[in-house]
Order: structure tokens, then sequence, then C-alpha cells
């Protein structure tokens, strides 16, 4: 019999796991049946990606980087990535500025509903207002000082510091280069074989996804806060959802025009990414998956996935940037506020900044939404209006900066001439 594309494999474990969840909350021991017996692995499926974040960074970067023929390619390379990252990110904030600005879903929220979800949420609003502060606190240069590690053993050993890692890995690659040929040879041919092992590890990581994402389902479902509480909120992730709609679209216009890619080539070849980013909501975790598939199935080749992926992952964030950009103008709107288009114009930049500096975890973008809303004048308070839907639209918001990322490598490559020929890739494919 045929095997089940890794693709179906997930979606019927994302199904299951909803179903099964639904199931078991008709008992009353169900809850803490999947809390003791199904949550753990999930929770283990996320360790074991999350285990290889560093380790792979290191590896396919340093290797990536060395394999370049000159330190011109480069920096060629590294200035198309960040001008397109920043270019796409800019495009998504405005993008959710025109849906929500059109739609209107704040004016909808009857002040009861406002007080009621206020209540609700109160605790978890302190806790972001709390985290945002700390960054705003740090001087305007903290951003690059954070960037140099001073101990690199120390840096990789938290996976909130890839940026540190991914300095790291650059600068050793670079030298690499650098140093006389003969010399870098044996630590070249370390860092290929090393990269080889990571990437076996994680087609072994891979053949378990189905499972770990039906755990992973099961436990949202029966931990997710009451029902009546979404309705008031429907029009507002409705309009998130437009908009990284309309994202995905502009995506796949830019493949479509730049590399000649169909979007159903495009999207096939992206499924299994995009299905992993929704059911663990981070585009670090995901990210071990995003390199194997644009190389493989995208026909980018390795030395760019290796460089702008890891970076897109920490960076490149526009479905973060478009959340914010609705969330916060639903959120003033919900307060009857009215917002100048100069005050809009400053949501575009902080929510481009804010998106750059959200870490690529789980609920991330909340947090950093405090600093738009602070910036703009709106009460943070209003963040728990927002909070009841805010997992589910962090899984679709994942799910579009992954596929931010797999654009622009294509175009990346497309640029450099590293984007394999189709019809090589199709045989290859099926060989
Ligand atoms: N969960 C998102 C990511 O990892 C970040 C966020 O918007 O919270 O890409």
């Amino acid at each position: 019999m045929k095997k089940l594309a890794l693709h179906w494999q997930i979606i019927l474990g994302m199904v299951l796991g909803v179903a099964f969840a639904l199931l078991m909350t008709y008992f009353s021991w169900g809850p803490k049946f999947i809390g003791d017996w199904i949550k753990p692995f999930g929770t283990i499926f996320i360790n074991a990606l999350k285990l290889i974040a560093v380790p792979l960074i290191l590896g396919s970067l340093i290797k990536g980087i060395s394999d370049l023929k000159d330190i011109s390619q480069l920096s060629k390379m590294g200035a198309r990535t960040i001008a397109l990252y920043v270019g796409t990110t800019v495009i998504a904030v405005c993008l959710g500025l025109g849906v929500v600005n059109l739609v209107k879903p704040g004016n909808a929220i009857s002040e009861e509903t406002r007080t009621d979800l206020v209540e609700s949420y109160g605790g978890v609003v302190n806790a972001a207002q709390e985290g945002a502060r700390q960054q705003q606190e740090a001087g305007p240069l903290q951003a690059l000082v954070d960037l140099v590690p001073e101990n690199i053993i120390g840096a990789a050993g938290d996976n909130g510091n890839m940026l540190q890692v991914i300095f790291f890995a650059i600068f050793f690659g670079v030298c690499l280069i650098l140093i006389p040929e003969k010399q870098g040879e044996v630590v070249k041919k370390f860092f290929d074989g090393f990269n080889d092992v990571i990437l076996k590890m994680i087609d072994i990581i891979m053949i378990t996804a189905p499972y770990g994402v039906f755990a992973l389902l099961a436990a949202l479902v029966v931990e997710s806060p009451s029902a009546d509480l979404f309705a008031a909120l429907a029009m507002y992730a409705l309009c998130v959802l437009l908009g990284m709609f309309l994202m995905i679209c502009f995506y796949n216009l830019l493949v479509w025009v730049f590399t000649k890619r169909k979007p159903s080539f495009f999207m096939k070849g992206m499924s299994s990414v995009q299905l992993l980013a929704f059911s663990t909501s981070s585009s670090a975790a995901t990210l071990p998956v995003t390199m194997d598939r644009v190389e493989k199935k995208l026909g980018v080749s390795e030395d760019v996935t290796s460089f702008v992926l890891p970076i897109g992952a920490t960076i490149n964030m526009d479905g973060t940037s478009l959340y914010q950009a609705v969330a916060a103008v639903f959120i003033a709107q919900a307060f009857g506020m009215d917002l100048s288009f100069g005050t809009q114009m400053g949501i575009v930049a902080t929510a481009t900044l804010a998106s750059i500096g959200s870490a690529a975890v789980p609920g991330a973008g909340m947090v950093m939404l405090v600093i738009v809303l602070a910036q703009a004048g709106i009460p943070e308070a209003g963040l728990a209006l927002i909070f009841a839907v805010d997992r589910p639209l962090d899984m679709c918001r994942t799910t579009v900066n992954v596929t931010g990322d797999a654009t622009v490598s294509m175009l990346v490559a497309k640029s450099i001439g590293k984007l394999k020929d189709i019809d090589l890739l199709k045989k290859e494919l099926r060989d």
C-alpha cells in the first residue's frame, strides 16, 4: 500500500487529536488524563525539535558560509535578505492596517463584554506588561550589544540566544574562508559531516510528527478558555485571518513572478512546514524542518537556506507584525479611540521593530504588542480583550512567519543563481 504523505499524516494527527480531546471532555477525568498521559508526548516532540536548533544553526551556517567561494557573495546575499525581510514585514503591517480600518471590528464590542474580558485576563496582562517594560527600559543600542555573546557556550545554552549563536557561526564561517584552504580543510570536513548527522536527526524526529501533533492539539483543546467569550472576538480574529490570507497570496505572487514557480508547487512543498508551524506555534521549533523542506522540496541551495532561514526565523515575522497592527487598532476601536494617520504610521514602524524583536516562541508576539500599544498611546489593559483568541491566532501567524521566510529564501536564491532547475528537482523528487 502506498504510504500516506507526511503532511496528510500530520493533518490526520491534528484532526484525531482535536476529536479525541473533545470526546474526553465528556468524562470528568478526561482533561486530567490528557494532561497526565498525552500532553507529555507533545512536550517531548517540541523539546526534540528545540534540542537540535542550536547545533543545526552552528552546523549548517558554518557549512553554508564556508561553501561560498568568497566574502562578496556573502555580503550580496546578506544585503538582499535583510532588505526583503524588512520590505515584506512593512507590507504585512500595511495590509493589516488596511483590513482593520475597513472592517472596524472593535466598534462592535459592548461595554459589558469589554469589562468581562478585562476582568478574566487581567493577570496575564500584567505579566506581559512587565516583560515588555524590561525591553523598553534598555538603551537604544542594547539590541546591538545583545548580538555579541561574551561566551559561546553560555549563548548556545539558551535557545533564546539564537541571534548570538548566528553571530558566532557567521564570524566563524567567514574566518574559515579567510584562512588558507589547506589549513581549514579538516574543520570544514568536520562541519560537513556534523551537518549531515543533524539532518538525519531531523528526518527521524519528523517520523514522529503526527503523534507529537496529536498530543499537542489534544492538550490545547482541553486547556482552552470558555467558549462564549470567543464570539465577541470573532470579527477581530477574522480580520487577522483575512490579512494573513492576503499575505500568503502575496507570497505566492512574489514567488510566481520572480521565480516562475506556480503557487501549487510552492504551497505543496511548504505544506508539512506550515502544519508543523501551526501545531507548535514556534518558528524556532519549526526551523529544522523549514530548512530541510525548502532545500529538498523547493530547490533552494543549502548555502542559501542555511544563511537565510535561521536569520528569518528570528527576525522575520510578517504574520506577527500584521497581527500586532490589527490588534492595536482593534483595541483602540474597542476603547472608542480614533487613531490619526500619523499614529497609524507610528504603528507601522513599531510593529515592524516589535516583530523583529519577538522571540520565535509561542505567545512572544503578544508580549511585544505591549510596546506597540504604549507607543501609540492605546491602553495596555486592552490586551485582555484579545487574549482569549491569542493562541489560535498565534498558530496562524507562525504559519505565515515560516512561509515568509521560505519566500525570501527563494527570491534570494533566484537572484544569485542558487535555485535548482525545476525539472531537475522534480526528477530528484521522483527518484
Ligand atoms: N509564535 C510566533 C513564532 O514563533 C511568534 C509570535 O507571534 O508569538 O513565529
